[in-house]
């Protein structure tokens, strides 16, 4: 039977990619969701034929409805986020694939898994922002949680052999090091927009590309990872692959080390996500170990990045901690890709707001969004 999916952040790089492999595999699409892009949307619809779409936007989600005004078999429209939580209930699909950018898709994932819905995410910010919140209910709704981020796709691949996961020792996160590797500080400081938009390897929405150009990416996917595969962040290790082949490794007990390797293409780890425990073939090209050649490792340099630095003290901190840095760095990278500050305040202004706190202890959703909206507020008053 072909899957049913709702796909949450359609318009984007992970949206868009997860509907080619829909396409491909000819899955149906029960709902659509996205912030404002009104005419990726309408092409989605005529294409896929969802019986329910999410605009967050008011007035993007005004002008779809205008577009749609007298087509046959036009999809019912929720309005902003209250719509986008809403969908996310919804009985109808397998599968809700959640590729929202930011914290916004925190109270998505939680309606998805709060409705008994299995939850592939790539939307990392869900657990980074309300990680003990999105695994308990994950536990309490008897659900699965699907990763969809490459690296965490692999070390998910990696433990599928029960016998072996039960002996996780260590796991080995690679990192690309994106477009700054190897520079310095003084390197760093006039590096613009434009200079942090060019990824090596990947092509992905702008926040997450400037997330990895600041290594603030690894530090969210450190986090990610401790509450996916449950390991404390000291058995984490940040491996830069600067070819981006290998996406993640584990090491068990013995000391044996298994990786998943292949070629840069976020298909594969979204559609693991939808078929897992299955595979299906890909239109992803093959690994070309002839071509390939070499594939090289080094260290990540959270003395220079002070992002990174910052997300490991925020997960070593504990509760709001990785909250209050993931809300410090949507604000200052909204504010870097508005020209209003330079690329090294991004880290200034995370590394700030992590040392302000102790930010221990447990939280609920308001906690959650108070945090947030207080990190937001203290990079605005320190830029
Ligand atoms: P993107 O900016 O290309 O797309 C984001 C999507 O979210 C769009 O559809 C947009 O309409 C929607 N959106 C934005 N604000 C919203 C809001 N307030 N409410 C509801 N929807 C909103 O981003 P992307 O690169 O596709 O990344 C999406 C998520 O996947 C991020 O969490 C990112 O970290 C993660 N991720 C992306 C990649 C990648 O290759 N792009 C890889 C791994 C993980
Ligand atoms: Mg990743």
């Amino acid at each position: 039977m072909p899957k049913t999916i709702t796909l949450l952040g359609s318009t984007g790089s992970i949206g868009t990619q997860s509907l080619d492999v829909a396409r491909m595999h000819g899955y149906r699409i029960f709902g659509l969701a996205a912030n404002s892009r009104v005419e990726i949307l309408q092409r989605q619809i005529e294409e896929f034929h969802p019986e329910y779409v999410a605009v967050v936007d008011p007035a993007a989600c005004e002008k779809l409805d205008a577009a749609l005004a007298g087509t046959a078999n036009a999809p019912k429209l929720l309005k902003g986020p209250e719509g986008l939580r809403t969908l996310a209930a919804m009985d109808g699909p397998d599968v809700v694939l959640n590729a929202v950018v930011g914290i916004a898709g925190l109270p998505a994932s939680l309606a998805a898994i709060e409705s008994g819905h299995d939850l592939a995410l790539a939307n990392k910010e869900s657990l980074v922002t309300g990680g003990h919140l999105v695994t308990d209910a994950v536990k309490k709704y008897g659900v699965k949680l699907l990763p969809v981020d490459s690296e965490h796709s692999a070390i998910f691949q990696c433990l599928q052999d029960q016998n072996s996961a039960k002996r996780l020792e260590k796991i080995l996160l690679t990192a690309s090091g994106g477009p700054f590797f190897g520079m310095t500080t003084e390197q760093l400081r006039g590096k613009t927009k434009s200079d942090a938009l060019k990824h090596p390897n990947w092509n992905m929405g702008a926040k997450i590309t400037i997330d990895s150009a600041t290594l603030m990416n690894k530090g969210l996917e450190l986090i990610e990872a401790v509450w996916l595969f449950g390991l404390p962040e000291d058995k984490i290790q940040i491996v830069v692959q600067r070819e981006s082949i290998v996406h993640s490794a584990v090491q068990f007990a013995d000391h044996s080390v298994i990786a998943q390797l292949g070629v840069p293409d976020m298909r594969i780890p979204i559609q693991y996500a939808l078929t897992w425990p299955d595979r299906l073939p890909s239109p992803v090209p093959e690994l070309d170990f002839a071509a390939l050649k070499h594939l090289s490792f080094d260290v990540a340099d959270d003395e220079t990045f002070r992002c990174l630095a910052a997300a490991k003290k925020a997960i070593r901190k504990g509760g709001l901690g990785p909250c209050a840095a993931n809300g410090a760095n949507e604000e200052a990278v909204r504010l870097f890709l508005q020209d209003k500050i330079g690329f090294l305040d991004i880290g200034r202004l995370v590394e700030g707001m992590v040392d302000s706190d102790s930010f221990g202890g447990d939280y609920t959703l308001q906690d959650v969004y108070d945090c947030d909206r207080m990190a937001r507020d203290y990079v605005k008053a320190h830029v």
